[in-house]
């Protein structure tokens, strides 16, 4: 019976679409043609978005000898006066060329984070890294793509930028870009009252920070309890090389950008946080890589 069902359903659906197709025929040939390939495109760019998907991390080592600098910054980077990136985060210098980062953090990791929905029947709506986007024109639907990403060395920098595009390529291209030039440091420590190891597994102390409806509290865990938050802020805590934390989320957290902006909030405010000298020795608490931090410290 089922199957007979589904067999009348099909055979309905046919005759309509035949019916729609013979009506466009008639009213105007043009447009009925420019309908269709939009469609055919989205096809298509579902399967790229999967492979696009896939390579999550590519080899973005640009060629440091063929980079001709543009702005003061770089030109410094490139002679060899600026060695460290600490010397451009903690003056609060803009960086304006993506290749000052690649120059100054060598082993950076990229991901991609999921804000987007598969579109389609048979459910769907499955979470992809790319969000899409139309646009209605006389042409036909204009397709955009938009992603997030996220870009680290998995101790103590971290960066997020967002890219859109006709394309999913030049939108994950652009998303990298603007990731690098949104690099920030990270405080890290042990403020866990069962762990007290004074290694910057952890975070020193609770983080709140809030966007739209959702709000998120970033709490100190003790080692070996590893990242309880959601899926997508774990991507970025753990490119920033935090390993141990607990969390607390308030508000529509399937609105995928407010919780990502919501804890990248959150992790600037561990680091605008006023200590006092006695407090930082007690929590360890750290900031960038944490192999510099110690030398500093002994
Ligand atoms: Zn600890």
């Amino acid at each position: 019976m089922a199957k007979k069902k589904e067999e009348t359903k099909e055979i309905k659906k046919e005759e309509i679409m035949q019916e729609q197709e013979v009506k466009e025929e008639v009213e105007t040939e043009g447009p009925a043609v420019a309908a269709a390939a939009p469609d055919e495109a989205n096809m298509l760019s579902e399967k790229e978005i999967k492979e696009v998907e896939k390579e999550k991390r590519p080899a973005q080592k640009t060629n440091v000898d063929a980079w001709i600098p543009k702005t003061a910054l770089g030109k410094k980077v490139k002679t060899g006066e600026i060695t460290n990136i600490d010397q451009i985060l903690d003056e609060g210098k803009k960086v304006l060329e993506y290749q000052i980062v690649d120059v100054l953090l060598p082993t950076l990791e990229t991901d991609l984070l999921m804000i987007g929905q598969s579109k389609g029947k048979f459910g769907g709506g499955k979470r992809r890294a790319f969000r899409q986007t139309q646009k209605k024109t006389k042409e036909g639907n204009k397709p955009k793509f938009t992603t997030y990403s996220v870009i680290g060395n998995k101790d103590g920098y971290v960066g997020l930028g967002l890219g859109k595009a006709k394309e999913t390529v030049p939108a994950r291209e652009k998303a990298f870009r603007n990731a690098k030039l949104n690099m920030m440091k990270v405080t890290r420590g042990c403020g866990s009252w069962e762990c007290n190891c004074k290694t910057p597994h952890s975070i020193p102390y609770k983080a709140h920070a809030k966007c739209g409806s959702v709000e998120i509290t970033l709490i100190p865990a003790p080692k070996g309890t590893g990242l309880c938050i959601e899926k997508e802020c774990a991507k970025i805590l753990a490119l920033a090389g935090i390993k141990d934390v607990w969390s607390k989320i308030i508000g529509q957290s399937n609105t995928k950008m407010n919780t990502i902006k919501a804890c990248e909030m959150a992790l600037k405010n561990l680091t605008t946080t006023r200590v006092n000298q006695e407090t930082k020795v007690k929590l360890s608490v750290w900031q960038g890589s944490s192999a510099k931090t110690a030398e500093a410290v002994e």
